[in-house]
């Protein structure tokens, strides 16, 4: 059996408060051993992190949580895949620039002096 990390989900709502996406999380020393403790940064109210929270990675993915994360991932693949399209376009239209030059210059080069004719 292959060691476990100990992988928590974030609780979305601060029990007391109700306020979302202000929990982090916290240490509690306790001599030897270290407690988990959620804090919320709302209101300061700390509640403790529990084997409910677990995240079971093998299982999880088919879950709601994962399902409801991939359209933000497709969102980022895609506005990545935009990026990396401007820059292809503007390597390209640089590449064209340099060719231009490039070509003008060799052709001048090239072209022999009795080969007189005008691009
Ligand atoms: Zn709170």
């Amino acid at each position: 059996m292959s060691p476990q990390q100990v992988t928590l989900a974030v609780p979305l709502h601060c029990p007391k408060c109700l306020a979302s996406g202000w929990a982090q999380l916290h240490r509690n020393h306790r001599g030897t051993t270290i407690a988990l403790e959620w804090q919320c940064e709302n209101c300061k109210h700390r509640w403790q992190a529990t084997l409910d929270h677990l995240v079971r990675e093998p299982e999880s993915q088919s879950s709601s949580t994962s399902a409801g994360r991939e359209p933000e991932l497709l969102r980022e693949i895609s506005s990545l895949r935009e990026a990396n399209e401007d820059l292809r376009a503007s390597a390209v239209r640089w590449r064209q620039l340099y060719d231009g030059a490039i070509g003008r210059i060799a052709s001048d080069d090239s072209d022999s002096p009795a080969n007189d004719t005008t691009h």
